[in-house]
């Protein structure tokens, strides 16, 4: 099937009758279903092995969809009529028509409005908020292409539309707008122009405050995520390379390498954090199934985009 409306109303049709969607975004693919079908919802925590108290994103094709599902402070308009569509996950009181299973029985809901062309069609056809996680098998990497979406849940979906790799390349950045804003996730939009948009200091929330936020059981629990299999060593910026037989190097400029280190990746030659974003996962990806027996990754300038990068990066080592 190569017509794209055939394929989003087949797509559409599969979300209403309560099975899950892969869905391109311009962050990463989603794992999507009906918002509004707890039972729905409940596949996509089945499918990804994805802890119940994680709560899920809510997809939506403009603000007025979103402000159906969640209640908006002056704040949360402002965002959304500038950053939508666009890679910013807003946290607000949720309303009642999002179940339990989507919020982790949270009193909040996050919600976004995806800037991708097949996202958006794929909402309106569906004439439903989709919730959606980043479509892999929990703990593991986010997928960037549809190809990556089958790798892991190819079993667990209707379709996978195929909207290319994704632009971004990480997740959205997740706000808590009120009572002052703070970012409990750093993502694709960075705290430099949400302080330009809101006109006030954007606060990053530490560990402890990002896991206050969520229902989470255990603190700690989720320090280990976006990971690849074999193990992640981070090293800071500017700190020399490890050198040993069956290392895998992921290089921020591609300077100071150990000479003849082989399985080597560059996530931005000219030093360009939009270009190292697109290309991490997958990167990560290639490292992770070349036969080395670990990867030592640098983290890369913690500026804008470099936030949500080194995030990622953290996380992977398992540092929380
Ligand atoms: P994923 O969709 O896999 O990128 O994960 C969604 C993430 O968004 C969660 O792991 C949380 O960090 C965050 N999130 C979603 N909903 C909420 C909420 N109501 N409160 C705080 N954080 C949330
Ligand atoms: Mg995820």
């Amino acid at each position: 099937m190569n017509d794209p409306s055939a394929e989003i109303a087949a797509a559409a049709a599969a979300l209403r009758a309560g099975r899950l969607v892969g869905m391109p975004t311009e962050t990463v693919y989603g794992l999507a279903a009906n918002a509004l079908d707890a039972r729905a919802v409940l596949a996509i925590f089945a499918a990804k092995g994805r802890p119940s108290f994680d709560p899920l994103i809510v997809h939506v094709a403009d603000a007025e969809q979103a402000w159906a599902v969640a209640r908006p402070s002056a704040r949360a308009r402002l965002l959304a009529q500038q950053c939508w569509p666009g890679p910013l996950t807003l946290v607000l009181p949720r309303l009642p028509a999002i179940p339990d299973v989507v919020t982790s029985g949270l009193d909040t809901v996050g919600v976004r409005c995806p800037d991708h062309p097949l996202a958006l069609a794929l909402i309106r056809a569906a004439g439903l908020p989709l919730a959606a996680p980043s479509a892999n098998r929990f703990g593991r990497i986010s997928p960037t292409t549809a190809a990556h979406v089958r790798e892991q849940l190819a079993d667990a979906v209707a379709v996978v539309l195929d909207g290319g790799p994704c632009r971004i390349g990480i997740e959205s950045t997740v706000l808590l707008p009120d009572p002052a804003p703070i970012i409990l996730r750093p993502g694709g939009l960075t705290r430099e122009a949400l302080e330009a948009i809101l006109g006030e200091p954007v606060a990053v929330a530490d560990r402890a405050a990002r896991d206050a936020s969520l229902a989470l059981p255990a603190p700690g629990l989720l320090a280990s995520h976006y990971a690849p299999v074999i193990p992640l060593t981070l090293k800071d910026l500017g700190q020399p390379w490890p050198e040993g037989e069956g290392l895998a190097y992921l290089s921020w400029r591609g300077e100071g390498l150990p000479a003849g280190a082989g399985r080597l990746e560059i996530l931005s030659q000219r030093g360009d954090l939009a270009e190292a974003a697109a290309g991490l996962f997958a990167a990560m990806r290639r490292l992770d199934a070349c036969g080395a027996r670990a990867m030592v990754a640098e983290s890369v300038p913690n500026v804008a985009l470099g936030l949500g990068i080194n995030d990622r990066l953290r996380r992977a080592a398992g540092l929380g």
